[in-house]
């Protein structure tokens, strides 16, 4: 049966305005899965409304009780963690496993933000003056906009949405339009959750008018975003002056040094550059190798590429599910075309089956140059590029060659060349002797560069997302103190 979707405004479903809707598509399948509501501004608008009218009693909610409903949530997550993942399958594509990973990420995090209502520390120090305390304190921010994309349709909103509610934000979720379905049975969660009506939004609907909306809004004072780089630079031309959380893109290396595992790396490069089909922003679509173990190595890693299973994420043995959509089949298309023009060489993969689903075989490309586009933008499809280096420095010159810094790995034996890379790498993210993909909700995200604006999700930093800082001063001497003069 197919979903009918509905906006989540005030504590109701509701249709939009607009009376009209979407679909939202199985890319395995490209059939309908359900109609979600092709909403306007003025639905925005009634969110806002209403998230301003809840967030007075939420803010001042403690912060323990709030997280009470995270743990409600986690709690109900864990319960449907199977019949969430299969829709996180259906409507987005990776393979199961993958997808029960996902919905496990979103439990975590909210048991990990539940924690976060009996600390949201601030700190105390000492005054310069005497009989006069110094402290700071966390307040939340207000109406809080989240733009989430598709590739984890679960635990991206989940990322966004357990800081904002335990700082006391009151929140308006504008979901990926590929994946409005996960986003739905999400928001039910927290609903079922006892988040009180009007403090969780949902509004469906295209980037604009929907998102454009929610960036321009000026009564939504934080917006956090996660997405493309393009569009986070469109939104900071637009937002105006709010706080701001932005997670782009990456273009994220592996180097295998000469005297690195390769069966280890062979593993580590094989789930970073095709888990979810290439579609993380973690995902390695660079694999430097050391010159001594680059034809080793190569020929290891196109023998098991080869074998990949491509098919429904559903079915068990299938190793590698369909891309989003068809654009993005044309797209990883396309940069397949460009490697080719620019002369690296296809080892293998490269096409997409015909079909009805989006699928886009696993692909290798072998002597790949750092400057190629293959090597510098971001596919965002299962494509991974090999480029050989003389030594570790070139190796670190070709790592840092590119405009992100999000995820990095090194494999090698060596601690001090692993310490070396640790130091030297731009990105916000290192592994060593692990691949690029691998998150732990309890440390932070993000990346440096063209990847963000210093912000970081997850972990304790998360909570800086979500939360302004307040400094206060107690002064109980009883008389005029004035710092720096007395
Ligand atoms: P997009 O930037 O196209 O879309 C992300 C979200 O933003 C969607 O909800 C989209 O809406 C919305 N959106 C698009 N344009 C605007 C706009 N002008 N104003 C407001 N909202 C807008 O990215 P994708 O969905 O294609 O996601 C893939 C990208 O996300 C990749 O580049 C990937 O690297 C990055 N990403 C980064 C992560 C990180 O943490 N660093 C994690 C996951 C993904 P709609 O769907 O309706 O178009």
């Amino acid at each position: 049966m197919l979903a009918a979707g509905r906006n989540f405004i005030g504590g109701r479903w509701v249709a939009s305005g607009s009376k009209r809707t979407f679909a939202s598509l199985n890319p395995a399948t490209g059939k309908p899965i359900g109609h979600f509501q092709l909403s306007t501004e003025h639905d925005v608008d009634l969110a806002v409304d209403a998230a301003e009218k809840a967030y007075g009693a939420w803010s001042s909610t403690p912060a323990p009780k709030r997280a009470m409903a995270l743990l409600k949530a986690a709690g109900i997550l864990r319960s449907e963690k199977e019949r969430m993942a299969r829709l996180v399958t259906v409507e987005m594509g990776k393979v199961l496993k993958e997808a029960r990973g996902d919905v496990q990420e979103a439990i975590d995090t909210f048991e990990y933000f539940a924690g976060e209502g009996r600390r949201l520390l601030g700190c105390t120090t000492p005054s310069e003056l005497k009989d006069k305390f110094a402290m700071t304190v966390r307040r939340p921010v207000g109406v809080f906009g989240l733009i989430t994309p598709w590739n984890f349709p679960v635990a991206i909103p989940a990322w966004k949405v357990a800081p904002a509610l335990v700082c006391g934000n009151a929140i308006i979720l504008k979901p990926a339009s590929d994946t409005p379905l996960c986003a739905t049975e999400f928001v039910r969660v927290l609903e079922r959750a006892g988040v009180p009506p009007g403090v969780v939004n949902m509004v469906t609907g295209p980037a604009d008018p929907v998102g454009s909306k929610i960036v321009r809004d000026k009564r939504i004072r934080g917006l956090s975003f996660t997405g493309s780089r393009e569009t986070g630079e469109w939104i900071l031309r637009n937002a105006g002056i709010k706080k701001m959380g932005m997670e782009l893109g990456g273009k994220n290396g592996i180097i295998v040094m000469n005297d690195a595992d390769l069966g280890l790396a062979l593993d580590g490069v094989i789930w970073g550059a095709f888990g979810t089909t290439g579609q993380r922003c973690t995902a390695a679509s660079r694999v430097i190798l050391h010159e001594k173990i680059a034809a080793k190595f190569t020929a290891m890693l196109v023998e098991r590429t080869k074998k990949l299973k491509l098919g429904n994420g559903l079915l068990a043995g299938t190793d590698v599910g369909p891309l989003i959509n068809k654009a993005a089949v044309e797209k990883t298309k396309r940069y397949v075309d460009i490697g080719i023009a620019e002369g690296a060489r296809l080892l293998c993969g490269g096409k997409a089956p015909v079909g009805a689903g989006s699928f886009f075989q696993p692909t290798v490309f072998g002597d790949a140059a750092s400057d190629m586009r293959i090597c510098q933008e971001e596919i965002f499809g299962p494509v991974v590029s090999l480029i050989t280096v003389g030594n570790f420095d070139e190796a670190i010159g070709v790592m840092n060659g590119i405009e992100y810094g999000l995820s990095s790995s090194v494999y090698t034996k060596d601690v001090n060349l692993a310490f070396r890379a640790i130091e030297r790498i731009e990105a916000g993210i290192t592994y060593i002797n692990a691949s690029t993909i691998g998150a732990e909700v309890h440390l932070p995200f993000g990346g440096v560069k063209g990847t963000g604006i210093g912000t970081r999700e997850a972990g304790i930093e998360g909570i800086n997302e979500f939360s302004e800082t307040k400094t206060v001063y107690i002064d109980y001497s009883g008389k005029l103190q004035k710092a720096q003069i007395d």
